[in-house]
């Protein structure tokens, strides 16, 4: 027979490990059950071609681990995951050669961007001035106030406006912020594009967009290590189907979308929320390609070379444009591709001549196309002769993106489109969306606020609703290392 252990999470991506580490500090007793052979979700790692080289499978730069109020509180850097900082944050290559680049140092990425240098700094100093407050308020779910109220109010005098590239006189600045602002993967601009680009576009500023040594499984490694330390348990190759399988917990968490909510639920649900659920909306896929190549990548402006994470889609009506068709289900053959050179940032992550490069495109929703050739073609607009230097290639269509993780419905990598209704309303509206009306079950994926990205706090969120209203904990753990806890 099971026997009974206090909660069950069932998903081991960034939010469920959060979720299950904050219960086990807590002092419950935690099983989690992960469908996958390996613990991780988007922070999964995979030998494709070679075994020694390892591709990011899902995500693969950090700013949000860097900054998020639960990574702060549990330390990477002290249990020994490496957050690298690559030279340039980000760079964002025009048609012409030339090519916007965000440098950790804000005073850099001014000068460099000549007349617009002030407009930048405008729009980032003071956000970087206040940049706690305003990581508080976005992760915290924009359910409370943060200590420093003077971040939301800088928030909104740049946001309400709706005048975020007006300012700017020349065209690298403006298609810099918004490659940033296309990471909310949907129209642009929208007030929830604009609220992306000002959140990661500071963070390059500030706690930076790093990578972690040896790529992102290193961060579900140390997690997962501290649930164990706790006392939780780990079943991997373990789907559920049902909850019925979870009877012996007194709490399920789910790091799964609505949909699986409805499927593993039954007719348990009342039919009002279940409608709520059935209306959640799903955004654009991401289509993925990941290359195995000899040499770094044959950028046409050097400086490209220099940085973490590269944004091709050209100015910024281009990539405006590109998004808008992608929304509107129609596919073409320029969309807007992130791609990572992780070597650049990690040399360790190149072996003998060889390199991993992880690219996506924005696509339609359940687009079938294999991404390899579209991806290659962009890659090969502003480096020619990178198609030269691939040894092997490997696509997966945005369709088949939810066979390796049921979460990303028809590829939509946010789960969940990323609209300002749904930011905040997500999966439906309530003032505690973690909590669902079955007292015993919870919603921790990033089908919950604050949303997508690798920042742990849907899953933390989740389990202090959990700890308050199933057990009666209304103490938020600790969650740091305990080797610095003890040390005072
Ligand atoms: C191609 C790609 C690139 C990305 N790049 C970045 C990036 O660079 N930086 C960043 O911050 N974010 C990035 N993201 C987004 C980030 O990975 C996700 O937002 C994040 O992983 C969501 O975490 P989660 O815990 O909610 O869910 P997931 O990470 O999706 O994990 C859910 C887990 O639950 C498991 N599961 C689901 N159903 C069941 C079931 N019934 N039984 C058992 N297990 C189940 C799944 O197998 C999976 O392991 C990227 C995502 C993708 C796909």
């Amino acid at each position: 027979m099971t026997s009974t252990v206090d909660a069950a999470v069932v998903g081991s991506g960034p939010n469920g490990l959060a979720a299950a580490v904050t219960l086990a500090r807590a002092g419950l007793r935690v099983e989690m059950h992960e469908a996958a052979d390996v613990v991780g979700g988007g922070l999964r790692c995979q030998s494709y071609f070679d075994g020694d080289i390892r591709h990011d499978v899902c995500s693969a730069v950090h700013p949000m681990a860097a900054a998020s109020p639960f990574f702060r509180e549990f330390d990477l850097t002290a249990r020994g995951v490496e957050l690298l900082a690559p030279e340039v944050g980000y760079a964002h290559p025009l048609d012409d050669g030339r090519a916007g680049l965000a440098f950790p140092d804000l005073d850099a990425t001014c000068d460099h961007l000549g007349e617009d240098g002030p407009r930048w700094r405008q729009l980032m100093e003071p956000l970087l001035q206040h940049s706690t407050g305003l990581v508080d308020f976005f992760m915290g779910g924009q359910r409370s106030l943060p200590d420093d109220l003077t971040a939301p109010l800088l928030l909104a005098a740049r946001l309400l406006p709706r005048r975020l590239l007006r300012g700017f006189r020349g065209d690298v600045a403006p298609a810099l912020l918004t490659g940033v602002a296309a990471h909310a993967v949907g129209r642009l601009p929208t007030l929830a594009s604009d609220a992306v680009a000002l959140l990661l576009g500071h963070l390059a500023h500030g706690a930076g967009w790093p990578l972690p040594r040896g790529g992102s499984e290193r961060i579900a490694h140390v997690m997962a290590d501290d649930l164990r330390a706790h006392g939780g348990t780990i079943h991997t190759g373990s789907r559920i189907t049902s909850l019925g399988e979870l009877r012996h917990a007194r709490a399920v968490l789910l790091d799964t979308g609505p949909g699986q909510l409805l499927d593993l639920a039954g007719d348990r649900l009342p039919s009002l929320y279940a409608r709520q659920l059935r209306r959640f909306r799903y955004g654009p896929g991401a289509a993925k390609a990941d290359f195995l190549v000899s040499e770094p990548i044959p950028w046409t402006n050097p400086e490209v070379g220099r940085a973490g994470t590269v944004h091709l889609g050209g100015s910024h009506t281009a990539i405006a444009r590109q998004e808008g068709l992608t929304v509107r289900g129609t596919p073409t053959g320029e969309p807007f591709v992130l791609l990572v050179d992780p070597a650049v940032t990690d040399p360790g992550r190149a072996r003998d001549g060889r390199r991993p490069v992880w690219a996506y495109a924005h696509v339609p929703n359940g687009d079938p196309r294999d991404p390899v050739a579209l991806v290659r073609s962009r890659i090969e607009k502003y480096a020619p002769g990178f198609g030269d230097t691939v040894l092997a290639a490997r696509g997966v269509p945005a369709r088949d993106l939810d066979t390796y993780n049921p979460n990303y419905v028809g590829g939509d990598i946010g789960a969940g489109a990323m609209t300002l209704y749904q930011s905040l309303m997500r999966p439906v509206a309530r003032f505690d969306p973690w909590r669902t009306p079955l007292p015993d079950v919870f919603l921790c994926s990033a089908s919950t606020p604050p949303g997508p990205g690798v920042h742990g706090m849907c899953g933390h969120l989740a389990a202090l609703s959990a700890l308050r209203h199933r057990f009666g904990i209304r103490r938020a753990p600790s969650l740091e290392p305990v080797a610095s806890a003890a040390a005072r």
